[in-house]
């Protein structure tokens, strides 16, 4: 092969990028980055009925977000119909297609009686039917012979041509298949590397012989990539998983751990180290090491990518990309944010967050006009531990009032003897206070976060919690 090799992600727009997808688009773009090729991407959206335009917007506002960029501008299979036709008609005068009315009803129960499996429709036969209504155009599939290919992940992958059923590549109303489209398109953007999920295994041969009839008889390097699954080792799905990318991005997870973590679904690096910025996977990737067996997909370990990625964010990062969480859709006015104050405890909160999604609840006290209080910790705490939180609280109001400095050193100095004077460890003792201040159990370190929120707003959720206390 001659030239600058040249990769292609061709999603078909179903309204949002699958994180299967996602990993797909990588698995192409690392290579082409690697090797000095061209990545481009293919949107197949000839089933206009089901494609929308936001959704084409949306992916590729998604494949930006993970850090990808193509080098050329999209194509649109939408767009490309004439090409399509042009090639149907060439199959057509060399006699490789024919007209089928065949539903797929029809080839359903052909399939049961003769004992095959229900969906595979090899037993249509040129009937010498013209076109017409309800009619679909068949490619005639070799009797004979074999069609074979290598694959950079599973080796060489022959099929029989008799197993070959002699499929659709223009539906009965007139719009192409899949498989035509995507064949067809390969050869006109001259692609070198198919890499895609091993779903496509099996229409690869059909691919190829669609190829060969179109006079293309190499072959573009091939790599199917293995399955994603979840914890339970089934196939990801819709449904139940969460597959969406664009759900990722919203809760809050870093796109630098995203396409770190999607990197892993069947690839690791030859030192086993698997968090590594992007730079470092493009230099040491290839195709040949991903595995063949299916990937897992857990959430925990990306949760764990995550919290690295974010501890590793410098503050003022951290603080600017919290921001979207903080300003809109808070639980507080937004008048009542201050970014000041944020700052001051972003570094505290930063070393506590798995996702930036959990930031809000993390600093609302300090935002909020009186704490949202949790029932449970309020229950555990001040319920039913009342005996110790009335003397604390009432012991924490008089001794922080009379404080001659408000730091958090003082107040810590200053709960501690609290806590010593009625035989509480500082752990036990600074309990209600948090709860009377933040209304959680846990969150930022108290007295820091105490310095932050001010001596009179904390002596007066102090006083309004003692009022509550049963
Ligand atoms: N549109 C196909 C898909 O989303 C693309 C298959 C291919 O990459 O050739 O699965």
């Amino acid at each position: 092969m001659t030239g600058v090799p040249r990769f292609r992600f061709a999603p078909s727009p179903t309204g949002f990028l699958h994180v299967g997808g996602a990993r797909s688009a990588l698995f192409n773009w690392i290579p082409a980055r690697q090797m000095g090729g061209q990545f481009l991407l293919r949107i197949e959206d000839t089933d206009t009925e089901r494609n929308r335009e936001e959704w084409v917007e949306g992916l590729q506002v998604a494949l930006r977000w993970l850090g990808m960029d193509w080098d050329e501008p999209p194509v649109r299979q939408s767009a490309r119909a004439e090409l399509y036709a042009d090639a149907l008609a060439r199959l057509g005068d060399a006699g490789l297609t024919y007209w089928c009315d065949c539903t797929t009803e029809d080839v359903q129960r052909r399939a049961a009686e003769r004992g095959g499996k229900p969906g595979y429709d090899g037993f249509c036969r040129d009937r010498g039917l013209g076109p017409g209504e309800g009619r679909a155009l068949r490619f005639r599939t070799p009797d004979e012979g074999e069609t074979s290919f290598t694959d950079l992940i599973r080796g060489d992958v022959v099929f029989r041509n008799d197993t070959l059923e002699d499929f659709i590549v223009q539906r009965s109303n007139g719009v192409p298949m899949f498989l035509l489209a995507n064949a067809v398109d390969d050869v006109d953007m001259a692609i070198t590397h198919v890499v895609r999920g091993e779903e496509h295994v099996n229409g690869t041969p059909k691919y190829l012989l669609l190829r060969q009839a179109l006079g293309m008889f190499d072959q573009p390097v091939f790599a199917h990539l293995p399955v994603i699954v979840n914890e339970k080792r089934q196939k990801l799905s819709k449904r139940r998983d969460d597959v969406a990318l664009e759900g990722y991005r919203d809760r809050g997870y870093l796109p630098e751990a995203m396409a770190n973590y999607l990197v892993t679904l069947g690839w690791g690096p030859p030192d086993g180290v698997e968090i590594r910025p992007m730079s470092e996977v493009v230099d040491l990737f290839r195709l040949e090491d991903v595995t063949k067996s299916s990937a897992a997909f857990d959430v925990k370990k990306l949760d764990h990518f995550n919290g690295e990625y974010v501890r590793a964010l410098p503050t003022a990062t951290f603080v600017r990309q919290s921001l979207p969480w903080l300003e809109t859709d808070a639980p507080w006015p937004p008048e009542r944010f201050d970014i000041a104050k944020f700052e001051t405890l972003a570094p505290l909160v930063q070393e506590r967050v798995t996702v930036l999604s959990e930031v809000p609840a993390m600093v609302d006290f300090v935002f909020l006009e009186s704490p949202a209080f949790d029932d449970a910790a309020w229950d555990k705490v001040m319920v039913r531990r009342v005996d110790l939180a009335r003397p604390m609280l009432t012991g924490c109001v008089e001794a922080f009032a009379a404080l001659e400095h408000w730091t958090s050193s003082a107040l810590h100095d200053a709960t501690l003897a609290v806590g010593e004077s009625l035989d509480a460890k500082l752990g036990k003792a600074q309990a209600p206070v948090r709860v009377a201040v933040t209304g959680r159990t846990v969150g930022p370190p108290l007295f820091e976060s105490l310095e932050v929120l001010g001596r009179d707003v904390t002596l007066e959720r102090l006083t309004a919690a003692l009022a509550r206390l049963p």
